[in-house]
């Protein structure tokens, strides 16, 4: 697959609370992190997406059952678990997207109340590759919206990491019936 000028890399929540030892693990998601690498030196846009929540937002539960998308408290805006991973290249003209920023809102897509389509547009981009954190949830949401909102989207899925078997099988459904493409970093020339 070749890399157009009118492409971008959306790199979703590579932060160290959705890393083994965070707040709200993804297994397996530190080394994930050398994938999404590989391709940012080869993109030319590139988005950051972070969840960037107030410490009193309403996902937050002390008692989390996770099914009903209540969660141990995670990516707390300024904490170091919000912090994108030691390791991820986040070059200076990337765009970094905070979400989730609205205590009473919750945001698990990159699209939903950020200004992210106006910029991706205002650049031109017209295909977008979803990479990143976690692949049945924010990366899902953000695939799923990019193509609802006419790009065409591909996930590159070892470049991914999920929570679970269940919910990864149920959103690659999700995402094929959205049009959602997938790929893999060794497709990129
Ligand atoms: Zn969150």
């Amino acid at each position: 697959m070749e890399i157009r000028s009118t492409d971008a890399l959306i790199a979703v929540d590579v932060q160290n609370d959705f890393c083994p030892g965070g707040a709200l693990p993804v297994p397996f998601g530190d080394t994930i992190v050398s994938k999404v690498n590989s391709l940012v030196i080869k993109f030319e846009t590139l988005v950051f997406s972070r969840d960037w929540h107030p410490n009193n937002h309403c996902s937050f539960s002390d008692t989390p059952l996770f099914e009903d998308m209540s969660w141990p408290m995670h990516c707390v805006q300024d904490s170091p678990g919000a912090e994108f991973h030691g390791d991820l290249f986040v070059p200076g003209d990337g765009r970094v997207i905070s979400k989730g920023t609205d205590p009473e809102r919750e945001a698990y897509s990159a699209f939903e109340g950020t200004d992210l389509d106006a910029w991706l547009r205002e650049r031109g981009v017209e295909r977008v590759f979803v990479a990143g954190l976690a692949f049945d949830y924010c990366v899902r949401a953000t695939a799923v919206d990019a193509a609802r909102a006419g790009y065409e989207t591909w996930v590159v899925e070892d470049a991914c990491a999920g929570i679970s078997e269940v919910t990864m099988e149920r959103a690659r459904e999700e995402l094929t019936a959205a049009g959602v493409q997938f790929c893999g970093t060794s497709d990129f020339t």
